[in-house]
C-alpha cells in the first residue's frame, strides 16, 4: 500500500517524498480512507505511530479540494485542538511540511507567551488553526478567533487534555463549534470519561486502534534495571558516561524530582537540561533546540512536557521513575523507536516501584528484561532491604524458553552495558 493507493493528491505526494516517507503507517493506511469519506473517527492510538499525518493529509486534501472548487474564504476551516504547547508547535509544522504544495495556511496558538504575534497572524487570515485550549479560549473572549466557519475539528490527545484539568476548557470550545462538520477524536487511553468526552464530539464515527503493545514489543528495545532510590543518580551516570549515546530522554515523575536530576547531573560534568510546567516556554523551547541540535545530549522531562515530542534519532529512553500509569509507560518508550526506527529504553526500578513494574508488563503483555547485574545493585536505601529478590534466584523464562538471565546478557554485549561502547 502506498500514499497514492491511498488516493492522496498530487502536491501531498510531493511533500510526502521529499519527507522520505514511502507508505503509510497502520494508523494512516486505516484513518486516511475514513476521513476521505468525510466519516467521523475515533483513533485510539499514541504519539510516534504517525497520527498526525493520519489527520493532517485528509484535512488539507479536503481544503485543497475546496480551494480549486473556488470555495474560498479567509475564515478558519479546521481546528485541531492539543494540550501542549510543543505538540501544537510540532503539529503545525507537520501541517506545513505536508502541506508546503496546497497553498493552505495554517497558524499556531499557545499560552506562555505575549499573544501580539499570534493575533497579527491570525488578523491576515489562516486556513488551519493549531491550538492549546486555554489560548483559544481566550483569544475567542477577545474576539480573535471566530469558530463558525469550521468544517474540521480535531481533539488530540483526549486523555492528557483530561489529566491536565481542560475538560471546562474543551466543553466552552465545543459549544461554539457549527454542528455540520467532521470531528476526529484521538486518544492513546479510552477509560469512561474519555468514551463519555466522544460522544459529545463524534457523531457517526469509525474506530481505528492502533494497539500500544505493537509500538513497545516490535520497536522498542527494553530493558529494567532493579536498583535502589539512592543508587538511581549513580546508574545513571555510569550509563552516560559509559555508553556515549547522542541523545537520552530522561523521564521523571515529578518537576521537583526533574530539576534535581540536571543538578546531579551536572554535578558529575554530563550538561543535562529540564523541561517541565514551570519552565517558560522560551526555557523549554531552548533546552528542546540544544537537545535536537547536540549541544546537550540529556534532556530530562516530565510527562506532560515530554509528551508527543518529536526527536529524530533519539537513542535512548530512560524511565528514571517508573509511572504508576501503566498506559505512560508505553508514551514514553514510544519516543524511542518511532515510525520505523528501532529504539531503546530502560527503567529504574525500586523496591516500591515493583508493583508498577507487574502491572506495566500485564499492559504490554511481556516480561521485560531484568538487568541485574551492575555496579549499583547492592546500593540499599535507608530503611529500604530488597525483600523481593525472587528474580534474582529463579531467572524467568519467556515464551521462547530462554531464560531473561541470559537474554540480559546479550542484551548487555550487544549493548556493552559493562564496557566503553561508542555507538
Ligand atoms: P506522530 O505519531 O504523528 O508524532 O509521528 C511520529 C513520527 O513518524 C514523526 O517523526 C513523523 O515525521 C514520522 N512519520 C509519520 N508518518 C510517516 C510515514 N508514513 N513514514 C515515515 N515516517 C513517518
Amino acid at each position: 500500500m502506498t500514499f497514492k493507493d491511498l488516493g492522496i493528491i498530487e502536491p501531498i505526494l510531493k511533500a510526502l517524498s521529499q519527507e522520505g516517507y514511502t507508505h503509510p503507517t497502520p494508523i494512516q493506511e486505516q484513518a486516511i480512507p475514513i476521513l476521505l469519506g468525510h466519516k467521523d473517527l475515533m483513533g485510539c492510538a499514541q504519539t510516534g505511530t504517525g497520527k498526525t499525518a493520519a489527520f493532517a493529509i485528509p484535512i488539507l486534501q479536503h481544503l485543497y479540494n475546496n480551494h480549486q472548487n473556488n470555495i474560498r474564504s479567509n475564515k478558519i476551516k479546521a481546528l485541531i485542538v492539543t494540550p501542549t504547547r510543543e505538540l501544537a508547535i510540532q503539529i503545525s509544522d507537520s501541517f506545513k511540511t505536508y502541506g508546503k504544495y496546497t497553498g493552505i495556511k495554517n497558524n499556531v496558538i499557545f499560552g506562555g507567551v505575549k499573544q501580539h504575534a499570534q493575533t497579527v497572524a491570525l488578523r491576515q487570515g489562516v486556513d488551519i488553526l493549531v491550538a492549546t485550549p486555554g489560548r483559544l479560549l481566550d483569544l475567542m473572549q477577545q474576539g480573535f478567533v471566530n469558530l463558525a466557519a469550521i468544517e474540521y475539528f480535531v481533539l488530540d490527545e483526549a486523555d492528557q487534555m483530561l489529566d491536565m484539568g481542560f475538560i471546562h476548557d474543551i466543553k466552552k470550545i465545543i459549544a461554539k463549534l457549527p454542528s455540520k462538520r467532521q470531528s476526529l477524536f484521538f486518544s492513546a487511553t479510552m477509560p469512561t470519561s474519555i468514551v463519555d468526552l466522544s460522544r459529545k464530539i463524534l457523531g457517526d464515527f469509525d474506530k481505528v486502534t492502533v494497539k500500544p503493545e505493537q509500538a513497545t514489543a516490535e520497536k522498542v528495545e527494553q530493558a529494567v534495571y532493579f536498583v535502589s532510590k539512592k543508587g538511581k543518580i549513580k546508574l545513571l551516570v555510569h550509563i552516560l558516561e559509559t555508553q556515549a549515546i547522542k541523545s537520552t530522554l530522561v523521564f521523571s515523575r515529578t518537576k521537583h524530582g526533574a530539576n534535581k536530576i540536571v543538578k546531579l547531573l551536572d554535578r558529575d560534568g554530563i550538561k543535562a537540561a529540564a523541561i517541565h510546567g514551570n519552565k517558560s516556554q522560551t526555557a523549554r523551547q531552548k533546552a528542546l533546540e540544544n537537545f535536537k541540535n547536540g549541544s546537550i545530549n540529556v534532556l530530562v522531562a516530565t510527562d506532560i512536557a515530554a509528551r508527543g515530542i518529536d526527536i529524530d534519532e533519539l537513542a535512548l529512553v530512560v524511565n528514571y521513575d517508573l509511572p504508576n500509569i501503566p498506559e505512560t509507560y508505553v508514551h514514553r518508550i514510544g519516543r524511542t523507536g518511532r515510525a520505523k526506527a528501532s529504539g531503546i529504553a530502560i527503567s529504574f526500578c525500586d523496591q516500591e516501584e515493583r508493583a508498577y513494574l507487574r502491572d506495566i508488563e500485564k499492559l504490554i503483555r511481556q516480561k521485560i528484561t531484568v538487568i541485574d547485574k551492575h555496579p549499583f545493585i547492592d546500593f540499599k536505601d535507608e530503611n529500604t532491604e530488597r525483600k523481593d529478590n525472587s528474580h534474582k534466584n529463579k531467572p524467568q523464562r519467556n515464551s521462547s524458553g530462554t531464560s531473561h538471565r541470559n537474554r540480559n546478557n546479550n542484551y548487555k554485549k550487544r549493548r556493552g552495558f559493562n564496557s566503553k561502547n561508542k555507538r
